[in-house]
């Protein structure tokens, strides 16, 4: 057996520590109990990295609701240049009609997350935003998302930690924080 080594130590730089996410997606929570009284929203979470956020978010959230879970997978080259994705889980839900927030870990191009945004437009939903946790807004290339609340904005750094990847580790740190350089394969992460 391995012995048992800390993820911790592959860290460079905490970015945000458990209090700081804590704190912020009680705020965020307070602001879509504002919005969607009454209106029984549904919560729709990307698999994988946006499992932690929403399921908190989902607790802090005093008000009905319901949630519902799609799995992507990006198309290597046609992806990176429009965004394009093939569909590994639908919803189980209709949404047509709907008040839908799309819960997400980090919108960086953009491209993902305007795709989406499409394919669940075109089923009529009454209303539809997106709800990230974490903007790169540098790295932007989607012009005119729908990003109705953002917990925090991140410079061009490659984070993990609280659903966030690197070869599917590091999701359950419940920080976030900034790889250290080394790990990551040449060539910056796949
Ligand atoms: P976009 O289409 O906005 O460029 O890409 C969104 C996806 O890229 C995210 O859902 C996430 O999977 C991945 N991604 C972008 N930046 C980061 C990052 O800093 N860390 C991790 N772990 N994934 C990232």
């Amino acid at each position: 057996m391995s012995a048992l080594r800390s993820l911790d130590e592959d860290i460079q730089e905490v970015l945000f520590d458990e209090a700081a996410l804590q704190r912020r997606v009680r705020e965020l929570a307070a602001e879509l109990e504002r919005d969607y009284a009454g209106l029984r929203p549904l919560l729709v979470g990307m698999l994988r990295g946006s499992v932690y956020f929403l399921s908190d978010l989902s607790r802090a959230l005093r008000i009905p609701h319901e949630i519902d879970f799609m799995a992507i997978a990006a198309y290597g080259t046609r992806h990176a240049a429009t965004g394009a994705v093939r569909l590994l889980k639908d919803l189980d839900e209709e949404i047509t009609d709907r008040h839908v927030v799309l819960v997400e870990d980090i919108v960086d191009t953009g491209l993902t997350a305007a795709y989406l945004t499409r394919l669940l437009r075109a089923r009529r939903p009454a209303s539809l935003v997106i709800c990230t946790l974490l903007d790169k807004r540098v790295r932007r290339i989607a012009p005119n998302l729908p990003l109705a609340y953002v917990g925090f904005e991140v410079p061009d750094r490659f984070v993990v930690g609280y659903g966030l990847d690197y070869r599917q580790l590091y999701r359950n740190l419940p920080y976030i924080g900034v790889l250290r350089d080394e790990l990551l394969s040449p060539g910056g992460p796949p």
